[in-house]
């Protein structure tokens, strides 16, 4: 590390993370300090703070955040969606797709490197732990460190990596939930316990040895950049008209001797040192760059060193770097944000006329029907009641036109932010029947404000059956 650090030297290029024969190239950054650094510190422990936070934290009674996979609710800013409420996921889904669209447009793969999950634990926790107890330049697989060392190390990693996924659990089946099973015994909870400890397995693969190949390799978006950035996108990029031709010390005289000028770029190699994808961005943009600017930081360390203007690696765009002015209008830059009012607008039209519950009619298999006599045709049916306000409602259903409600009916309690299914029994005249089904119509009211008519379909029989004074029974295919 350090002074002995070569450049690796392939014939084609191959994958940052690896060797020319194909072997894992171990990258072990070095430590940078630097203004973007600092920044980035105090986003990332602020980041980490809040990741572990929000769980916990109660709006109005609920989770600040909740994504109940198993009961399909999702819990945003004490507002619960559920899955009937299809439009308004897609819509919301939509409305996140544009602005990280727009975001990247914008700013480049700035989430990458200052807000993800991914390179905040790696590069602020795991990574700081590895240096402290290994020292700079090796890594986790390094069998030249003292097995104690090393030993330690995965220890604290097995804490972190614990409290890790308790954190990603917490999001998915809700704090009390995870009170109650980290409170109990796993054989209590056996598959909970599966699930934990299989989260634990995968942040220990992931921030143990898979790492930087997770940017690299795995996430979409990273994948996706080529399509998301343009010439006039913000990103990390290295001053070629200013740096080239780059030289050494000595490169540097014999250069001057002959007449020529070398370029600012000493030919130091600190920018591929402290990059954690390993890559070497004087070579220009490539997939691999995460945008965290520790190049940034520390070849401008080296500039103020040699007494020379910072910025030889910075933020900027393609089309600046390359000496061309900015494109003043960028279609994606007015697509985008137009895309996002029409979302918005939708969004808010939905919201505002959302009602209170949703009331409709549950499928019944193998639905009988009475003839009861003189007329009357008895069908069971079933109605869903979701109840999408905060407070349990108690929910009342009265039959319209020429049917009639018969049995135990309603009223129908349901929770708040729950649903429940009531079973009836739907009176109707046998004659009113046209090849063994027609439709009809209940009125629902809660004891707040709301009341709606659900339309339904009653099964029945395919002829008027004479008017006998016995029951009979019939079923629909
Ligand atoms: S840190 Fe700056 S001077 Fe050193 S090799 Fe990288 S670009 Fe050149
Ligand atoms: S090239 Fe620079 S900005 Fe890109 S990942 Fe490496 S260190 Fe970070």
């Amino acid at each position: 590390m350090g002074s002995n650090f070569t450049l690796p030297q392939y014939e084609r290029r191959v994958l940052s993370t690896l060797n020319a024969d194909g072997t894992r190239r171990w990258i072990t950054p070095r430590e940078v300090t630097g203004r973007f650094w600092k920044c980035r510190f105090v986003l990332a422990w602020s980041l980490i703070v809040l990741f572990a936070a929000l769980p916990w934290v109660r709006i109005a009674g609920k989770p600040a955040m909740l994504f109940d996979v198993v009961s399909r609710q999702f819990t945003v800013a004490g507002t619960t969606f559920r899955p009937t409420e299809t439009l308004l996921l897609a819509l919301v889904m939509l409305f996140i797709f544009v602005a990280v669209f727009l975001v990247t447009a914008l700013l480049g793969r700035v989430w990458c490197g200052w807000g993800c999950p991914q390179t905040v634990y790696l590069e602020f926790l795991y990574r700081p732990i590895e240096r402290l107890l290994l020292g700079g330049g090796y890594h986790t697989r390094d069998r030249s460190v003292s097995a104690v060392r090393r030993l330690a190390m995965y220890a604290l990693f097995l804490v972190l990596s614990a409290h890790l996924a308790n954190t990603f659990l917490a999001y998915f089946v809700g704090t009390d939930q995870l009170t109650v099973w980290t409170m109990h015994a796993p054989s209590r909870h056996p598959v909970a316990f599966g699930v934990f400890a299989t989260t634990v397995a995968l942040m220990m693969f992931n921030f143990t040895f898979f790492r930087e190949q997770m940017c690299t390799i795995v996430c979409p978006y990273g994948r996706m950049q080529s399509a998301l950035l343009d010439q006039d996108s913000l990103v990390i990029g290295y001053d070629a008209q200013r740096g080239e031709p780059r030289a050494k010390g000595s490169q540097r005289q014999a250069m001057a001797a002959a007449g020529s000028m070398a370029g600012d770029c000493i030919e130091c190699t600190m920018c591929v040192q402290v990059c954690p994808t390993g890559i070497d961005i004087r070579d220009g943009l490539q997939l691999e760059c995460i945008n965290c600017a520790q190049c940034i930081d520390a070849c401008d360390s080296v500039m103020r060193k040699l007494k020379k203007p910072t910025g030889l690696i910075r933020y900027s765009t393609t089309h600046r770097l390359g000496g061309q002015a900015a494109k003043h209008v960028r279609y994606r830059l007015v697509i985008y944000p137009i895309l996002m009012l029409a979302i918005s607008a939708a969004l808010v039209t939905l919201l505002v006329r959302r009602p209170s519950a949703l009331v409709e009619q549950a499928r019944l298999t193998g639905v009988n029907f009475i003839d009861a006599g003189e007329g009357r045709i008895e069908t069971p049916i079933r109605l869903l009641i979701e109840n999408r306000t905060d407070a349990a409602r108690t929910y009342t259903v009265t039959a319209t036109g020429d049917l009639q409600l018969i049995g135990a009916t309603t009223p129908l309690n349901v929770p708040a932010s729950d649903a429940q299914s009531i079973d009836l029994m739907v009176v109707a005249p046998a004659n009113s029947f046209h090849r063994g089904s027609r439709t009809g119509q209940l009125a629902v009211h809660d004891d707040a404000q709301f009341s709606t008519t659900v339309d339904i379909a009653i099964v029945g029989p395919f002829s008027a059956p004479s008017t006998a004074k016995s029951a009979s029974e019939g079923h629909t295919p």
